[in-house]
């Protein structure tokens, strides 16, 4: 099944002298549980295009559609409940709230959504175990090292069981191990539990773990690969 489908889009920055064309053309289509990775130096369009796809930024033209909304089309009214129903997000610096514990910054997107705390409290739970970050709940960020903030930023974002996760640069502000131990929980959130993630990096350890990679520079998807294609039976 499709959740994600981007229809050759453009997005140009200023104006008359001082135009920029931060995304040139880009296509592509992502499957459910899909982990595909976008992958390309500085300056090449990378948190653009995770920006448009995200509701943030506009398109300048071209289409966005994610499990069946046309984003591109969405007016503003919808586009709160759209981003907290169908999106879940995962930033470099973790972006955790400072007054609340682990346990509540994950429980936030579940209380908004109106459900009851019994099934907060098990949805919570589940996902923590998933994550190895069950003993840290009851602590506030600044108590816990950048690698736990960060997993208790995915189980924020996979714990409304959204269709696309999008995560922008999630291991740049994380040492090595950190960084390792992340992306093994990307591993287990698009395996146990099928969710689909697009990762931006211009990091091509970060970028080894997804299962496909889209290259892209100026703007361009100007190539692809899939792991373990030549194993794969098509
Ligand atoms: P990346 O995330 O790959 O580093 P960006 O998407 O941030 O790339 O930038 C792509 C291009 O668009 C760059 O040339 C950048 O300078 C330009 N750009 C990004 N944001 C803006 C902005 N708000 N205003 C003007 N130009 C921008
Ligand atoms: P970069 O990839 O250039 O290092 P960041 O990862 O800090 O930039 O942020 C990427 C983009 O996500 C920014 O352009 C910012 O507008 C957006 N962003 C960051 N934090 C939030 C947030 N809490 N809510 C909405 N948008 C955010």
């Amino acid at each position: 099944k499709n959740i994600l489908s981007v229809e050759n889009i453009e997005k140009y920055y200023g104006k008359k002298e001082v135009i920029t064309k931060a995304l040139d053309g880009i296509s592509f289509k992502v499957d459910k549980a899909e982990f595909v990775g976008i992958m390309g130096p500085s300056g090449s369009g990378k948190t653009t295009l995770l920006n448009c796809i995200a509701t943030i930024d506009n398109v300048t033209t071209g289409n966005i559609t994610i499990n069946n909304h046309e984003v591109t089309k969405l007016k503003f009214k919808k586009l709160d409940k759209f981003r907290r129903d169908e999106l879940g997000f995962i930033f470099q610096d973790f972006n955790l709230l400072d007054t609340l514990t682990g346990y509540e910054n994950i429980a936030l997107a579940l209380t908004i959504q109106e459900r009851k705390p019994k099934e907060i409290d098990s949805l919570i739970k589940k996902v923590a175990e998933t994550l190895g970050i069950s003993d840290v709940l009851k602590k506030y960020p600044y108590q816990m090292s950048g690698g736990q903030q960060q997993r208790v930023a995915c189980a924020r974002a996979i714990v409304t069981n959204p269709s696309l996760i999008l995560a922008d640069e999630p291991t740049g502000a994380l040492d090595s191990k950190s960084a390792r131990l992340l992306l093994e929980s990307f591993e287990k959130l698009n395996r146990s539990l099928e969710a689909t993630i697009l990762l931006v990096t211009h990091d091509a350890f970060t970028a080894s773990y997804t299962n496909r990679i889209l290259f892209i520079k100026d703007g361009k998807i100007f190539n692809e690969i899939v792991r373990g294609s030549d194993s794969r039976k098509e």
